[in-house]
């Protein structure tokens, strides 16, 4: 029987065993989270002991860890025209998004649609800092107070975001930044502070934490205005009682990604290249999307032209490795990828473009078998179809 390979972690990465763990022995514990009595300290303590852990993945204080039911709902959370800051009380009136953000970002949370403006990016997915410098350009003068949102990495391309350098555009005129980093832990150093955010989404399925819980990172002084209220659940940003083992789960995961991160990122980076080498040496007129940038160290988006990703996803399937179209696929249904048409790329080539991506527990002996299927079927994926590039 054929190896069998998961390449698809941009998707979803496996459950880390440290985070089977915490949620198991979570699991046991009965008490409500507020409760007083000794059952709900118990759980209280599990819920503190994982914002710490998050906490430190990305450099912050624990307080200002607010846990969500995913990265989705923490980019609906943070994308609110009521940001409170120490000193300034009036509504955000502008929402700056790039071109190639998660769809998630791209609804713009809750402002209103024709407050929300999209910043462009270049051919390798980049985000054009001249643009968004000129649209903010007078804002802090003619009292606008913008909230911008870059994400750190593309969950399609792997593209890395210039986010320092955005901060310090956004700053300069009065502005906040809000990152969805959801794809950058355990692929690249994720500090808060260093990066200059304001506001950062996390999501703990990405990095070997349980679907279905996220965090939103906040700038000590913010206050935002919860989108789910109730009971007042994390210090009134989010109501609801907590979902303690996922929570537990998370904090595990956070822990191991920021651990092993010195070791792995250099691993996969390793791997990622195997695969590059040994695709190319199979299809010389292969295009890697984004390679001209910094990249996330486990992402190839790539193709050839005349390829058509939904019968390769298929027939990858069915070779045993499990790898998605870069086109986004919530339902099943393969839609034309915006980032990529954002970064100028025709349709005709775009809509062959296949993800790989790699985590902590890929193998050389699963990027062999990836590469093996390569050889079997690239011939039949695009022989006979060929486009001009
Ligand atoms: N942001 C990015 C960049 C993502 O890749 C994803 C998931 O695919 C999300 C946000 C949404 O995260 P979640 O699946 O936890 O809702």
């Amino acid at each position: 029987m054929a190896e069998q390979a998961y390449l698809d972690w941009n998707a979803t990465a496996p459950l880390r065993p440290q985070a089977r763990a915490a949620m198991l022995a979570a699991s046991d514990i009965v008490g409500n989270p507020s409760s007083v009595h000794a059952e709900g300290r118990a759980a209280r303590r599990l819920i503190e002991e994982a914002r710490a852990q998050v906490a430190s993945l990305v450099g912050v204080d624990a307080r200002d860890v607010v846990f969500t039911s995913g990265g989705t709902e923490a980019n609906m959370l943070a994308l609110t025209p009521s940001i409170e800051t120490a000193g300034e009380k009036a509504p955000r009136d502008r929402l700056l998004v790039s071109a190639v953000e998660h769809p998630s970002v791209r609804s713009g949370g809750r402002f209103a649609a024709n407050s929300i403006e999209e910043i462009p990016v270049n051919g390798h997915g980049q985000v054009d800092l001249a643009q968004l410098e000129h649209r903010l350009s007078g804002t802090a003068a003619g009292g606008s107070r913008p909230l911008v949102s870059i994400m750190l990495a593309n969950n399609e391309t792997g593209t890395i975001q210039p986010i320092a350098a955005a901060a310090a555009i956004v700053h300069a005129a009065g502005g906040l930044l809000h990152v969805d980093a959801v794809q950058g832990p355990g692929r690249i150093n994720c500090d808060f502070k260093a990066l200059g955010a304001d506001l950062m989404t996390l999501s703990a399925h990405k990095l070997g934490g349980p679907k279905g819980v996220g965090a939103l990172i906040k700038r000590s002084d913010l206050h935002i205005d919860p989108q789910i209220k109730g009971g007042g659940q994390e210090r009134g940003h989010r109501a609801g009682t907590e979902n303690v083992s996922g929570i537990a789960g998370f904090g595990a995961a956070a822990e191991a990604t920021r651990v092993g991160l010195p070791a792995e990122q250099a691993r996969i980076a390793t791997l990622r290249d195997l695969l590059e080498a040994g695709i190319r040496r199979v299809s010389s007129r292969i295009v890697i999307f984004g390679s001209k940038a910094d990249r996330l160290p486990n992402t190839t988006l790539f193709t050839v032209p005349g390829m058509k990703a939904e019968t390769a996803v298929i027939a990858f399937d069915l070779e045993g490795i499990a790898v998605s179209s870069g086109a986004a696929c919530s339902s099943g249904k393969v839609a034309p990828s915006h980032v990529l048409a954002a970064m100028g790329i025709a349709p005709e080539l775009a809509r062959g473009a296949v993800r790989v991506s790699f985590g902590y527990s890929t193998t050389e002996s699963e990027v062999s078998a990836f590469l093996r299927a390569w050889a079997k079927l690239a011939g039949a994926l695009y022989k006979g179809n060929e486009i001009a590039a």
